[in-house]
């Protein structure tokens, strides 16, 4: 275990609803520090380049789109093992199979509107979050 750092991003789905606050105090409730935020709205060119990883996935073109239906918060969260931390917080990725109490089991609409993004490596965390900021906008 070591103190790590994992891009967050509260989809459209989150702002839409105005439930951005009950999802970072889950965060927060849970240890991991916010140690960048900003209120964005994706471009297509950005999502599509951020999700590059899933094109063959035949929801690739419907998740850009919902991903660039509104703004969205994306964070940088800070602490001990915050990329698997974060990963148990938010849930599955469907929310019927994700376990109560997690931000997908309590907020997420589908499958698809499923209320936040979390890195899922620690490699991946490094390039995602400097996908969005600089350093100079990370403040420990
Ligand atoms: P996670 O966000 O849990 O890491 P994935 O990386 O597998 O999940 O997928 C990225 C995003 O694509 C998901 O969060 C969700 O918004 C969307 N997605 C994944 N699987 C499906 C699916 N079967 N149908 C529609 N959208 C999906
Ligand atoms: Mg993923």
């Amino acid at each position: 275990m070591s103190i790590e750092r994992t891009l967050s991003i509260l989809k459209p789905d989150a702002t839409r609803r105005n439930i951005t606050g009950k999802i970072i105090s889950k965060f927060e409730e849970n240890g991991l520090r916010i140690v960048a935020s900003k209120r964005i709205r994706m471009t297509k060119a950005q999502a599509e380049a951020f999700y590059a990883v899933h094109k063959e996935r035949p929801f690739y073109a419907s998740l850009v789109e919902s991903m660039t239906s509104g703004p969205v918060v994306v964070q940088v969260l800070e602490g001990q093992d915050a990329v698997a931390l974060n990963r148990r917080i938010m849930g599955a990725t469907n929310p019927a199979a994700a376990d109560a109490g997690t931000i997908r089991a309590e907020f997420a609409e589908s499958i698809e509107a499923n209320s936040v993004h979390g890195s899922d490596s620690l490699e991946n965390a490094a390039v995602e979050i400097a996908f969005f900021f600089s350093q100079t906008e990370i403040v420990g």
